[in-house]
């Protein structure tokens, strides 16, 4: 029996284009050096891809990315906001 939580690990359905790689209709950008640890990430044809993000960088840009398994946002004293990394255990937990 498929376990309930089970993430879906690969970009079914996705096809390299002349734009870039299709998935669902929408031109994936590989991600970024912030994206490094996080397991929405997925390799495709030696790069890596992010499913849930069609542009990393763009996310990134902002602020901390929302959807990242491996950091999360927090603001530090001065009120800056802090890339904080997620400890295994955490990970582990939010995978329940
Ligand atoms: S979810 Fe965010 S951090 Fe993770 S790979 Fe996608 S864009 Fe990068």
């Amino acid at each position: 029996m498929a376990k309930k939580n089970a993430r879906v690990h690969a970009l079914e359905g996705a096809e390299m284009t002349a734009e870039g790689l299709s998935y669902k209709g929408v031109i994936l950008e590989t991600v970024v050096e912030q994206c490094d640890g996080c397991e929405r990430a997925v390799d495709f044809e030696g790069k890596n891809y992010c499913p849930s993000y069609a542009q990393p960088a763009k996310k990134w840009s902002h602020s901390v990315c929302n959807f990242a398994t491996h950091v999360r946002a927090g603001v530090d004293k001065e009120g800056k906001v802090k890339v904080n990394p997620l400890k295994a255990s955490k990970r582990a937990a939010r995978g329940r």
